[in-house]
């Protein structure tokens, strides 16, 4: 099942959130089966972000937004934790700082923007600009509706400027499992910590935040920085949904590992070939073969 297909919000189309099964997980009846395949993803995610970051060309980046409780965390831990943390990097975006609030809403986002090379993951992002601030009207109504344009704009430049690959991630959950997750903090003592008042009275303008995210998905899911909504009652099968997405969207990047910038054969024989004419004077020693070399069994 390719679930690009299956979870991408073609542009310009109005999705209803409520028509959307939060608890989907597909042919997947068995954890277990699904969690082996989601390995099967996560080693390949590894194999190419080794080759993103060698090539230094292109850069990812996953925006990550969901309701309270949603699983952004989860997602970056599994997702993110499965690549070399020398090649990635998270920001989290919380509310704007005084200094922030005097600038454009961008100007605190742009700087977290994948360098070539690099993988980068977004935990909310600069679509709270018109979720949460439209939602509790922090600003009028004249400014965040233009927001929209702005943002495709921005990641259009990232595409177009720097050759940024942007995935967009909505973690669909019900109103219940919500609840239930909550109630999951209450219980669990390494987990108490989570609990926030602010989630229990964010709860209360569910259904603005639902409206509010059918216009996100409706204005700014684009051929290039498209948005995937994941169905995430069940994190299993939101941890292999994503990670299955990220991977096809690599490969079709169309990387290639780098030549050696270095003549190869000179180098062999000036620094190594010495070595081996002088290990070959010595037959008793135990040759070590090189690191990286293929061991043929
Ligand atoms: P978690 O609760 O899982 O640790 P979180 O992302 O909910 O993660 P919090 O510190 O609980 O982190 O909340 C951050 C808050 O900052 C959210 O309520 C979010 O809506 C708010 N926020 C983020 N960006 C903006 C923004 N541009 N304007 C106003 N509020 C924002
Ligand atoms: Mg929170």
């Amino acid at each position: 099942m390719d679930y690009r297909k299956l979870f991408v919000v073609e542009p310009g189309k109005r999705v209803k959130l409520d028509k959307l099964d939060a608890d989907y997980t597909g042919k997947h009846c068995s954890e277990d089966r699904a969690k082996a395949e989601t390995k099967k993803y996560l080693d390949k995610l590894n194999d190419l972000q080794y080759l993103l970051y060698s090539e230094a060309r292109h850069s990812l980046l996953i925006v990550l937004q969901a309701m309270d409780a949603g699983g952004k965390d989860g997602t970056v831990r599994h997702v993110l934790g499965a690549m070399n943390p020398q090649g990635t990097m998270v920001t989290s975006f919380k509310q704007p700082t005084a200094q922030e609030l005097k600038q454009d809403f961008l100007w605190r986002v742009h700087p977290h923007a994948p360098a070539r090379g690099m993988v980068s993951a977004f935990n909310r992002s600069h679509y709270e600009d018109v979720l949460v601030v439209r939602v509790h009207k922090l600003v009028p109504k004249s400014i965040w509706s233009r927001r929209y344009e702005f943002i495709n704009e921005f990641e259009k430049l990232l595409h177009r400027e720097n050759e940024t690959y942007v995935l967009k991630f909505f973690l669909h959950i019900s109103k219940e499992e919500q609840l239930r997750r909550f109630q999951e903090r209450l219980v669990d003592p390494a987990r108490n910590w989570k609990i926030s008042e602010d989630d229990y009275k964010e709860r209360e303008y569910w259904d603005d935040y639902v409206k509010a995210y059918e216009d996100v998905f409706a204005k700014t899911s684009t051929k290039h920085a498209p948005w995937y909504i994941i169905p995430a009652n069940q994190k299993w099968f939101r941890n292999l949904a994503v990670s299955q997405i990220i991977v096809a969207a690599m490969e079709e990047i169309g990387m290639q590992m780098p030549k050696a910038q270095v003549d190869l054969e000179m180098i062999r024989r000036q620094y190594h070939q010495a070595l081996d004419e002088d290990s070959e004077s010595r037959p008793d020693e135990k040759r070590r073969p090189a690191r990286g070399a293929k061991s043929k069994k």
